[in-house]
C-alpha cells in the first residue's frame, strides 16, 4: 500500500472513542444557557424594557434608540458574564452558510489614547455595515457602491459562542434590496401568517396569529480525518470524484438504525450537549441508510428560529467533528453508489390558539379547516412545483435527486391512502350529501371517524418529495448542506398566495348568498379537482412516473441551471412581488448568483478531477504497467517463445487495458480543459452554467468510469487514494 494511504488507514483504525460527559446532570440545567432567551432577558432587562422588546418581537412595534440602548446594555452584561469579549452580526449571504465579522466590545472612554471600557450601544446592536463588497449579489450592488448593511432580527435570540456574542441579522444593500436568505424568509413568514390567520378566522375568530413550523432532519456523513486528509477531492469539493464501490456497502441494510459505532456515539453525545447549550432541542439520533451516514433531528419550532438553529448546528457539528478526529461531510452526495444526504423539512402551520392546522381535528368543523389547509397547500404545490424544485436545486443536490434513493427530480405530493380516500370522497360527493348540519350547527363532512382513522398515519412513501405525514408535510428534496430558508421561503410564499385566493373565493361565494360552510366546501372541492395532477402515491423512481408526470404537466426538467430559471417565470415573479417577498430585480440577481455558484463548483471539481487523474491515477497506473512489462520481458527471457507467450497472456491483456484506459482518461481530461476554456468565454452566467452542465459535466463520468476500472486492476499497494471500503467504515 502506498505509505501515505497505509499510514492514514493505520491511524484511522487506531483511534478510540473520546469520553464525553454532560456539562450538568440534567439537560434542563444547562439547556439554553448560552442563548439570550426569555429567562436571560427577564434577569438582565428591566420589566419595561422586556415588555417593549416583546412588543417588537410579537407585534412588530418600532425599536427606538433608547430601547435599543437598554437592550444592548443588558445583553452585553449577560454575554460578558459568559466570557464574551467580542460581538458579531451573523448573517446569511446567498452562498449557503453564514458570515460573521467579529468586533471587540472595547472603546475609549473619551478620545483616542484614553482609558478603555467595554461598550455595546444600541446602535451597534441594531445595525452594522460589514465590508461586504465581496459577497455575491448578482450585480445588485455595483462594486463602487458596495455597501451592505446588517440589521438585527430580534425574533431570533442572540447567543454566545466562545468569546463572541452572536446577533442574528438580515443583510441588505444600500438601495434596500435583500442580499441574504433571511430577509425574504421573514417576509414570506409574515405573508403566510396574515393569509392563514384570515382563513382561520372563518372558523375561529379568536385566532390572531399563525406560525409556520419547521422540523429539520439533518443527515450527514463522518469520515476519519486522517483518511480525509489524503483525499484532495473530499477536502476541496466535499465529495469523492473518484472511487470504485466497496464490495460491501449498503446492500445488507445493516447500517440503518443499526448500533452506532462508539467513536460516532461519542460524537453524537457531544453535539447534543452543544445543541442543548444553544437551546436547540436535539431529539433524535440514528444511523442512516449508507455506511458512515447519520442523522440528527430536533423537535420542530418556529420556522425562522429553526432555520437559524440549523445553521448554527451545522457549524457546531463541523467544529465538534474535529475534536473527535472526524471530518463532517454535509455534501448531498459525497459517495457514488450509496445514499446521499438530505435535510427533510417537516413543515406545518399552527395557530396561537394551539391548533396545528395540518393535524386532523376532533370535530367536523376542525376537520373542514384541516381539509381546507390540505387542499390549499396541494393547490400551491401544484401551481409552483417548478419553483419548489428550483428552491432546493444546487450543483451538489443535483447529484442526489433522482438517484434512486432520494426524491426524484419531479415534485409531487404523497397523501397516503386514508387522506386520499377522504379527498376522493369529497370530490365525488354533492354538496347536499356532504354538508349535513347537525343540531349543534356543526358541519359534518359525512365521513365518519376522520380523526380516529388517520391520526395514526403510518403509511410512508420514501420516494415522495413532498409527503403528508400525519400532522405536517415533509419536504424531502432539500439538500443536507442547504440553508432551509430557500425552500421555506418558496413554500410559505406559495401557500400564502393560495390562502389569500382561497379566502377571496370563499368571501365571493358568501357575498353571492352561500352559507359559509357551503362556500368553503365548494372551494375545497374545486381545489381537489384542480390540483389532482400533483398527487402521486406510487413509486417516484419508476420510469413510468417520469412519463406520467410529463403528461400531467409537472416540471420534469433535470438540468440544474434550467431548473433554477423557474424563479423568474411569470408565475413566480407574480407570486413573490404580490406578496412583497422579493422584487423581480432581486429574483434575477439571485439567479445570477446561483448560476455563478454552479459554474464555480463544476469548475473547481473539474480542476480537482484533472489534477487527481494526472498526478495520482495515471502515474500509479503507469508504474504498475511497467512492473507488468518488466515481468513480461523476464518471462520471455526465462522460457521458450511459445511457452512465454502463453504465460504472458494475462499480463499482456492488463498492459493493454491500462494503456487504453490511460489514453481515454488523458484525452477526456484534455478535452474537458479545452471545453472549459471555450465556455468560460461566454458572457452570461446562465449560458455558462448551461454549458458547464451540458458540455463539461459529461467528462466527469467518462473519467471516473475508467479510473474506477483501473482501481480494480492496479496493485493495491501502489494505489495512493484511500478506497471506499476504507473511507466508509468507521470501526
Ligand atoms: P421521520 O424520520 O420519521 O420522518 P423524525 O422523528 O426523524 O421523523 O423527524 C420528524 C421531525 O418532524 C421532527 O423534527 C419533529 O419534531 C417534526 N415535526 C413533528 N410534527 C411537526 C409539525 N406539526 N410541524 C413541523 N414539524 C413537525
Ligand atoms: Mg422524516
Amino acid at each position: 500500500m502506498s505509505s501515505l494511504r497505509f499510514n492514514a488507514v493505520q491511524e484511522a483504525f487506531k483511534k478510540k472513542a473520546l469520553v464525553v460527559s454532560a456539562p450538568e446532570k440534567f439537560t434542563s440545567d444547562y439547556y439554553g444557557k448560552y442563548v439570550f432567551n426569555s429567562t436571560a432577558m427577564a434577569k438582565y432587562l428591566s420589566k419595561d424594557t422586556l415588555k417593549a422588546l416583546k412588543n417588537v418581537i410579537n407585534k412588530g412595534a418600532i425599536l427606538d434608540v433608547a430601547l435599543a440602548n437598554q437592550i444592548a446594555s443588558g445583553m452585553k452584561l449577560w454575554a460578558t458574564e459568559l466570557g464574551a469579549t467580542h460581538y458579531t452580526h451573523w448573517f446569511q449571504p446567498l452562498t449557503d452558510g453564514t458570515a460573521e465579522k467579529h468586533d471587540s466590545f472595547i472603546d475609549y472612554v473619551g478620545g483616542p489614547g484614553e482609558e478603555i471600557i467595554e461598550d455595546f450601544s444600541g446602535k451597534l446592536l441594531v445595525q452594522q455595515e460589514p465590508d461586504a463588497s465581496s459577497f455575491p449579489n448578482g450585480g445588485i450592488r455595483s462594486t463602487f457602491e458596495a455597501r451592505g448593511y446588517t440589521a438585527w432580527d430580534p425574533s431570533s435570540p442572540a447567543f454566545v459562542v466562545d468569546d463572541t456574542l452572536v446577533i442574528p441579522t438580515i443583510f441588505f444593500s444600500y438601495t434596500g434590496e435583500a442580499l441574504d436568505l433571511k430577509a425574504p424568509l421573514k417576509k414570506a413568514l409574515a405573508a403566510v401568517d396574515a393569509a392563514a390567520t384570515a382563513v382561520c378566522q372563518l372558523f375561529d375568530p379568536k385566532v390572531k396569529k399563525v406560525n409556520a413550523f419547521l422540523g429539520w432532519e439533518q443527515e450527514y456523513f463522518l469520515v476519519d480525518e486522517s483518511l480525509y486528509a489524503t483525499r484532495p477531492d473530499l477536502a476541496l469539493t466535499g465529495r469523492t470524484l473518484l472511487g470504485h464501490e466497496s464490495a460491501k456497502n449498503q446492500q445488507l441494510e445493516d447500517h440503518y438504525f443499526g448500533a452506532v459505532p462508539s467513536r460516532v456515539a461519542a460524537y453524537m453525545k457531544d453535539i447534543e450537549f452543544e445543541a442543548y447549550k444553544y437551546g436547540i432541542p436535539a431529539k433524535t439520533r440514528h444511523n442512516e441508510v449508507a455506511p458512515n451516514q447519520f442523522e440528527l433531528a430536533p423537535i420542530y419550532g418556529e420556522c425562522n428560529l429553526a432555520v437559524d438553529q440549523n445553521l448554527l448546528m451545522m457549524s457546531i457539528m463541523k467544529k465538534v467533528a474535529r475534536r473527535h478526529g472526524f471530518r463532517l461531510l454535509l455534501h448531498e452526495k459525497p459517495f457514488a453508489g450509496v445514499n446521499g444526504s438530505g435535510k427533510h423539512n417537516n413543515w406545518s402551520l399552527g395557530t396561537d390558539t394551539g391548533v396545528v392546522l395540518y393535524a386532523p381535528g376532533k370535530t367536523a368543523e376542525e376537520n373542514l379547516q384541516f381539509i381546507a389547509f390540505i387542499t390549499t397547500t396541494l393547490m400551491a404545490v401544484h401551481k409552483h412545483n417548478a419553483l419548489l424544485k428550483a428552491s432546493i436545486m444546487t450543483a451538489q443536490n443535483a447529484h442526489r435527486l433522482g438517484a434512486n434513493e432520494a426524491p426524484p427530480a419531479i415534485i409531487s405530493a404523497f397523501l397516503g391512502t386514508q387522506l386520499t380516500a377522504v379527498l376522493d370522497k369529497l370530490e365525488n360527493s354533492t354538496s347536499e350529501e356532504a354538508i349535513l348540519i347537525d343540531d349543534k350547527k356543526k358541519l359534518n363532512l359525512n365521513i365518519p371517524h376522520i380523526p380516529e382513522v388517520f391520526l395514526d398515519n403510518t403509511d410512508r412513501n420514501r420516494t415522495s418529495p413532498f409527503a403528508f405525514t400525519g400532522n405536517r408535510f415533509e419536504f424531502r428534496a432539500v439538500g443536507s448542506s442547504a440553508n432551509c430558508s430557500s425552500a421555506m421561503t418558496a413554500l410559505n410564499s406559495a401557500v400564502a398566495a393560495q390562502l389569500i385566493e382561497f379566502k377571496a373565493e370563499v368571501d365571493a361565494k358568501m357575498a353571492a348568498g352561500a352559507t359559509k360552510e357551503k362556500a368553503i366546501f365548494d372551494v375545497i372541492k374545486s381545489y381537489i379537482k384542480a390540483s389532482k395532477a400533483i398527487r402521486f402515491d406510487g413509486n417516484g423512481y419508476s420510469d413510468e412516473w417520469k412519463v406520467e408526470a410529463a403528461k400531467r404537466g409537472l416540471d420534469c426538467e433535470t438540468s440544474a441551471p434550467e431548473i433554477v430559471k423557474a424563479y423568474t417565470s411569470p408565475s413566480s415573479v407574480e407570486l413573490f412581488t404580490k406578496l412583497g417577498v422579493l422584487t423581480e430585480k432581486e429574483l434575477e440577481s439571485r439567479n445570477e448568483v446561483k448560476w455563478e455558484t454552479y459554474v464555480k463548483w463544476i469548475q473547481i471539481e473539474a480542476r480537482v478531477l484533472g489534477d487527481l487523474t494526472l498526478n495520482h491515477i495515471i502515474p500509479v497506473a503507469t508504474r504498475y504497467q511497467s512492473l507488468l512489462l518488466d515481468n513480461v520481458s523476464k518471462i520471455k527471457a526465462a522460457f521458450p517463445a511459445d511457452k512465454a507467450e502463453s504465460l504472458n497472456k494475462l499480463n499482456s491483456q492488463l498492459i493493454v487495458e491500462i494503456a487504453e484506459r490511460i489514453a481515454v482518461i488523458k484525452n477526456a481530461v484534455d478535452d474537458m480543459v479545452d471545453t472549459r476554456r471555450q465556455v468560460n468565454k461566454l458572457d452570461h452566467e446562465y449560458d455558462k452554467a448551461v454549458a458547464y452542465h451540458d458540455k463539461v459535466l459529461p467528462y466527469f463520468d467518462i473519467i471516473r468510469y475508467n479510473v474506477d476500472k483501473l482501481e480494480l486492476i492496479v496493485d493495491d499497494e501502489m494505489w495512493t487514494l484511500p478506497k471506499y471500503r476504507e473511507l466508509l467504515f468507521i470501526r
